[in-house]
């Protein structure tokens, strides 16, 4: 896999496990460019996501690690494949579970009770919860960051928020989609989205005849009546038949905004 030099993380999964799948510029590509050159990016991802605290990072930086980079790939590897089964509707290989049940082991055996009052720096007023329970530098050692994504990514596997995770059909990055009617399609607006819906628009700008004395607009052709809607030029656009209409178009994003109102289902 190739791989570039210091990244900014973006955390549009919204799960650190999904997050941590995303460490890849592009899953749609064979060769796609690595976000964790070594493990000082892991690190790094590691404290954006907020899997280790300040303090775990200082000690993190300290030590000097011997394969645990490959580790953490392998675990990306493992946990994109069982969550595309997932999507796909498919069960995951009895080989990756046996292999996730062994991490999850692993992530149990690092793990202690603390008491939260230990925790709490007013002892006037009562924690919320009496422990809380952590998996410790002590006892992970180097496997820190690795047995924390295993936690996060099994505690969301066996919940309900399972059925809202979506792959970016540009990137094939995995997101929570967390909105009312399930409708987030993207990873993000800012970057797949957005160049979606340029692409889409350029297309449809550029296959519109010109029309003479008004402005461009589409109507979808199921709006229009048979006989009207032969006298109008018209444009096929992804099997779907638009018509330049009466509406004015004063923007390109008014632009757009029509012809995402035409193009969903009447
Ligand atoms: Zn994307």
């Amino acid at each position: 896999m190739a791989q570039i030099g210091q990244h900014q993380f973006k955390l549009a999964g919204g799960h650190p496990a999904l997050d941590f799948i995303n460490t890849v510029h592009d899953w749609t590509t064979s060769e796609p460019l690595d976000y964790l050159s070594e493990f000082a990016d892991a690190i790094r991802f590691g404290e954006t996501a907020g899997l280790l605290s300040r303090a775990d990072v200082g000690r993190l930086r300290r030590r000097t690690p011997h394969g645990e980079l490959t580790r953490l790939r392998e675990l990306r590897a493992l946990l994109r494949r069982i969550f595309e089964m997932h999507l796909s509707g498919e069960t995951p290989g009895s080989a990756d579970l046996l292999k996730l049940s062994a991490d999850l082991a692993e992530a149990a055996r690092a793990t202690q009770l603390t008491s939260a009052t230990q925790l709490h720096r007013s002892p006037k007023v009562p924690p919320q919860v009496p422990m809380r329970r952590e998996i410790t530098l002590e006892k992970a050692g180097d496997a820190l960051l690795r047995l924390r994504i295993v936690e996060a990514a099994v505690a969301l596997l066996v919940s309900d928020a399972t059925q809202r995770v979506k792959s970016c059909p540009s990137c094939g990055w995995l997101f929570l989609d967390v909105s009312k009617n399930r409708s987030r399609r993207w990873c993000s607006m800012d970057t797949c989205g957005a160049v979606a819906k340029s692409r889409c628009g350029g297309e449809v700008a550029a296959l519109l005849p010109p029309l003479e004395g008004a402005r461009r607009s589409l109507t979808r052709a199921a709006a229009i009546p048979p006989a009207a809607a032969a006298r109008r030029p018209a444009v096929r656009f992804n099997d779907i038949m638009y018509f330049a209409g009466p509406e004015p178009v004063r923007s390109r994003r008014g632009f757009n905004e029509q012809r995402r109102r035409y193009r969903e289902p009447q």
